[in-house]
Formats: structure tokens, sequence, C-alpha cells
């Protein structure tokens, strides 16, 4: 794995997404660390989040044409999205840990990950009726 010299934005930005479970954008990551690094760039934010990435400090959701959303939250679990506000919210059920390899063989391949969404509407949408 490529190493990197440490940086104080980049470990701001995991404190950040660590202390919440919003699954924001980097926009909104950008927009709560701006006024400390005044240097701050939304590029920065982006390059800064693939590098954390990649050494598996945190996940990345990716819902194709919507804003990328990021999960400081890095144990396998599931997620439930509001199709009316587009909150997502973490689904504790027990990660199916053994569903990979049962059909590993008949892929002739190697199942590395899986994920799972569901979709509905949101308690706080619900109740508004
Ligand atoms: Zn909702
Ligand atoms: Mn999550």
């Amino acid at each position: 794995m490529k190493t990197y010299r440490p940086s104080k934005q980049r470990k701001r930005i995991l404190e950040l997404l660590r202390s919440t479970d919003t699954h924001p954008t980097a926009s909104w990551i950008y927009d709560r660390l701006k006024k400390e690094f005044p240097a701050l760039s939304l590029g920065t934010v982006y390059r800064n989040l693939r590098i954390l990435q990649e050494q598996g400090e945190i996940t990345h959701l990716d819902f194709g044409s919507t804003f990328d959303r990021f999960d400081g939250r890095v144990e396998p679990h599931y997620h439930f999205i509001c199709e009316r506000c587009g909150k997502i919210t973490d689904v504790m059920v027990p990660a199916l840990k053994d569903i990979e390899g049962s059909f590993s063989p008949e892929l002739g391949g190697k199942v590395l990950r899986h994920r799972i969404e569901f979709f509905g509407i949101c308690s706080e949408c619900l109740a508004k009726g």
C-alpha cells in the first residue's frame, strides 16, 4: 500500500466522519472544515477521502447519479435509504458473512464484498404524512 505523509486535514476529516452517522457528502465535510483550514478546497477534501478509503479507514457509498456519500463506519453493515428525503440510515442487522463464499464456486471467481440497500420512507417523512 502506498504511504502518505500524515496530514492534519485528513485527520480532521476522519474525526468528523467518525462523529456522525449521517453519511455526509464531501461538500458537507468541506463546509464544516473550511473555517478551521482556510486554504482547504473541495478537491483536497475529495483527495483525502480517497486516501482514507484506500487506507481502509472509511467507506464510500456510491449511488450512481447522486452525490457520493462517505461513511466512517467500516465494519460490514447495511443501509436504509429514504426515497423522500434521501436520508441514509445504518441498518443494524447482522451482516451476511457466509453468503459470499456460498456461491463463489459457481462464478469461478471470488466474491470480495457485497452490499444490500433497503429503500422506503423514513420515520420523519412518515410522520409528515
Ligand atoms: Zn425521509
Ligand atoms: Mn453506514
